[in-house]
């Protein structure tokens, strides 16, 4: 089951996502990561004696839309507690978050890990604050404090201790984020630090049904991390067991630049944290009319959307898989086969030029510069055989450059076919040149296309496109001069 021999791994992740809401939780700071240190912050949000907070219904309703998403239970009534600590980057001395009531109670993210599909089992999803932050400074040997962040919305998702191995919490944390993007919650920028991620982590013997004892490593804040600081903290603690150690219950941290973990300091249990329900902040309710709002907003899940394009495109798993990374990028795709009318042509362009197009200018496909007009248009002209596959790359190239319409472009760079332009006109030409062979072909004489052909390819040097120039010679049928 892996690759460890003897032990068997159990790991629960803690991931923190930053709320795309305008402003912060309680009060009306910016909650955009703009400005100079401490810009962005009022007597609320650093918590000076008087002040009052007062929630913000964004935030809620993000964090419910979310709970709707993965089948958790909403609570109704939502409960902001006290978690107290010394917190240096948190001047108030507690943390505002959810205890015993948070907004999301229990749901599910159902995964694929290996071509399979696993799920893991959400403890809950609470709403709190986030803290400022720490600037160690080299140059003047200080530690300055910058309390822009405190007070940003963070919903924190908790998971059961569901994960097997370090890749199954990878690919966790992979369709998680995606989901979270598929809502537009979060804009779930990790180099941000807008979603991060704790790992707790423990092992066990074989044969064995008892959890061992966890450890937490915190904070981590790229996939890639996880996965390689989940394997130390496996293998430094199968190390620890088979020389006759014991696991203590611990939170470490992740340095990736050596690429090590070290224990920070021995773990609080929740009652070190002397949690007690806000006395400034009365419960909060809930409507079943924002629950039924929020349910039927709630977007297609993105693994459901890979399914669906899987059976109703008959693409292949890493396709859908492909398409489906972003909702945006999956609508368009949906958009392009109404528009086209072919699911084979709307995925090679959108695999195709338009990917190239969107990794050659780190755009997102909602600034694609050509609309889906132009591109219908450029693909009917290279149907019918008046673009060459080489100029449509051109044509469409160009068009993302420029503001002119399509036509001008095409007319401009002499892109269109000429001899094919004007096809239709010389085998009207050729028709009435000859009328008494014309008569013949349409009375059924079949074989006079190739006669038909013979002129025709002539007149154009053999230049004329065969495909189209059989339909040309097929409509000859109903011509009259
Ligand atoms: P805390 O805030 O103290 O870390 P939480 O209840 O918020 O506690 O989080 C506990 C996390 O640890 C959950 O994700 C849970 O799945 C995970 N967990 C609990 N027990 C174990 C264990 N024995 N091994 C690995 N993970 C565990
Ligand atoms: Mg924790
Ligand atoms: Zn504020």
């Amino acid at each position: 089951m892996n690759s460890h021999g003897k032990w068997k791994v159990v790991i629960g992740l803690e991931v923190h996502v930053q709320l795309n809401t305008k402003s912060k939780l309680f009060c009306g700071c910016s909650n955009e990561s703009l400005g100079k240190p401490n810009s962005r912050c009022c007597p609320i949000c650093i918590g000076l004696p008087g002040s009052l907070p007062l929630p913000n219904k964004s935030a809620i309703e993000k964090s419910a839309l979310f709970g709707i998403a993965v089948n958790s239970k909403i609570n109704k009534s939502v409960q902001f507690s006290r978690k107290n600590y010394f917190y240096p980057d948190l001047p108030k001395g507690f943390q505002t978050s959810q205890f015993s009531l948070p907004i999301c109670e229990g749901g599910e993210i159902k995964y694929l890990h290996d071509n399979m599909e696993k799920t893991v089992q959400l403890t809950r999803a609470h709403l709190e604050e986030d803290a400022g932050k720490l600037i160690h400074s080299v140059q003047d040997s200080a530690t300055h404090i910058d309390l822009n962040r405190c007070g940003t919305p963070l919903l924190e998702i908790v998971s059961e201790p569901d994960l097997r191995s370090a890749s199954e919490a990878k690919a966790y944390l992979t369709q998680l984020k995606q989901q979270i993007q598929y809502l537009e919650i979060s804009n779930c920028d990790m180099e941000k630090g807008q979603l991060r991620c704790d790992a707790n982590v423990s092992i066990r013997k074989n044969d064995s049904d008892e959890f061992g004892t966890r450890a937490e490593i915190k904070n981590v804040n790229s996939f890639k991390f996880v996965e390689k600081a989940i394997n130390l903290e496996i293998n430094r603690q199968i190390d620890i067991l088979e020389n006759g150690g014991k696991i203590k219950q611990c939170t470490l941290q992740y340095d990736d630049k050596a690429d090590s973990i070290s224990v920070l300091r021995l773990k609080e249990d929740a009652h070190d944290y002397r949690y007690f329900p806000c006395p400034d902040l009365p419960p909060v309710f809930i409507d079943d009319k924002i629950i039924k709002k929020l349910n039927d907003n709630c977007p297609e899940k993105p693994i459901e959307k890979v399914k669906r394009f899987q059976k109703d495109y008959k693409l292949s798993l890493s396709d859908s898989e492909r398409i489906c990374q972003e909702s945006n990028f999956a609508n368009y795709f949906e958009n392009l086969i109404i528009k086209i009318g072919d699911v084979k042509k709307s995925k090679n362009i959108l695999l195709g030029d338009i990917s190239k197009l969107l990794k050659d200018k780190n755009i997102s496909i909602n600034e694609l510069p050509i609309s889906i007009d132009d591109i219908s248009k450029l693909l009917n002209f290279q149907n019918n055989g008046s673009l060459s596959v080489s100029n449509f790359k051109k044509a469409f190239i160009l068009k993302a450059e420029s503001n002119n319409p399509l036509s001008t472009i095409l007319e401009k760079n002499n892109l269109l076919n000429d001899d094919t332009h004007s096809l239709a006109d010389i085998v009207i030409e050729v028709a009435d040149a000859n009328p008494s062979e014309l008569l013949r072909y349409q009375s059924g004489e079949e074989k006079l296309k190739g006669f038909f052909m013979g002129q025709i390819m002539r007149k154009t040097q053999g230049k004329a496109n065969p495909a189209e120039l059989v339909k040309l010679i097929e409509a000859l049928k109903t011509h009259s001069n």
